[in-house]
């Protein structure tokens, strides 16, 4: 394990609320709003317990908590700051932060994202880590909110484009309608920005080859994909996000043995291990490492070639990818 905690790691799939681990919650809590009681721990401990047979539909109720403490700028900023510390303390290089922009009576959308921007711009160096961000569009919400938040990304990308690289598509996958968000991740894609799309999470033939027929760069989950998804997304280098502890416990797959990433590791499918949401679902990257080499015998070359692979599909520029795969392999150089 110390091996893979000080691998230098590469995290694609973060939700930037679902990424604050339950001991940065009660930091926030302390520092930004002075709570400190007893019943504030006990909602922390429900927060990242899951009951034996979990839905996916439970998860999404769960991050109302978190939801709470980052709607004002205050709490926003800081948690900004402890998710990137604690990708950082877990020797994560680079991290691809997704977040859904939200409007309320403290922040609107579009100070929602500057704020985030605001703490990547300052902190990143500071923690020695490089930090992108997709502003997310909510599939439970309606268009009008995404397209406010594609707008949004695209005039930010201009200004920040060395930060803004793309758009996730995510929320809860029982809700809404992919067809419906189809010209608002167009115009996403023809200003430039990547798509990185929670796709097959659940189980939607018609949905999965509506998105398949759309395309996008990474595949979030991919769980329910049929063998001939599998094989469109290896014939177009998709990768399949693999987030295995959020899948096990939301339950969209049965348990580990029966996680995609064993047969996408089998057919050189293209792959990269990731988080999800490391708060929510209480693990690291390390973890996820972990897990793979325990569940599936990845050795400690497959698991520096998925870093090294989870560089190539990173949304960065060829020099960042360079400086990253160096510092990958001056730490394994090391080892040997
Ligand atoms: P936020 O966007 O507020 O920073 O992060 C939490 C949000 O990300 C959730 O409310 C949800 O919309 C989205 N999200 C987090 N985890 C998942 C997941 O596993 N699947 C999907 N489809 N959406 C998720």
């Amino acid at each position: 394990l110390q091996f893979l905690r000080n691998l230098p790691k590469i995290e694609l799939h973060a939700h930037l609320n679902g990424s604050l681990n339950i001991d940065s919650i009660r930091e926030l809590a302390a520092k930004v709003y002075g709570v400190q009681t007893k019943e504030f721990s006990t909602l922390c401990e429900r927060f990242i317990k899951f009951e034996k047979g979990a839905k996916l539909d439970d998860c999404f109720e769960k991050f109302g908590f978190v939801h709470e403490l980052t709607s004002t700028k205050e709490g926003l900023e800081y948690a900004t700051e402890l998710v990137i510390r604690d990708f950082a303390k877990d020797n994560v290089i680079y991290v691809e932060l997704r977040t859904t922009p939200k409007a309320n009576g403290n922040m609107s959308r579009r100070s929602y994202l500057d704020t985030v921007l605001g703490v990547i711009k300052n902190k990143s160096d500071l923690y020695k880590i490089k930090v992108k961000l997709l502003p997310s569009i909510n599939r439970a919400e309606p268009v009008a909110v995404a397209e406010e938040t594609v707008a949004l990304a695209v005039e930010l990308a201009t200004i920040e484009p060395e930060i803004i690289v793309g758009i996730d598509f995510s929320g809860n996958p029982n809700q809404g309608n992919f067809k419906d968000f189809i010209p608002v991740l167009s115009k996403a894609r023809n200003h430039g920005l990547k798509l990185a799309m929670h796709c097959a999470e659940v189980d939607n033939p018609v949905e999965i080859r509506e998105m398949i027929r759309f395309g996008m760069s990474r595949c979030g989950h991919g769980t329910y994909l049929s063998d001939s998804g599998f094989e469109h997304m290896k014939e177009e280098n998709i990768p399949i996000e693999c987030c295995l502890t959020s899948n096990v416990k939301s339950g969209t797959v049965a348990n580990i043995g029966a996680h995609h990433l064993k047969q996408l590791m089998a057919t050189c499918a293209p792959k990269v291990l990731c988080t999800d949401d490391s708060g929510v679902f209480d693990t690291t990257l390390s973890d996820e490492f972990f897990l793979a080499t325990e569940s599936f015998g990845l050795t400690k070359s497959q698991c520096i070639a998925l870093t090294m692979e989870a560089v190539e599909h990173a949304f960065a520029t060829r020099e960042e990818k360079l400086m990253l795969k160096m510092q990958i392999y001056k730490y394994t150089r090391l080892q040997n």
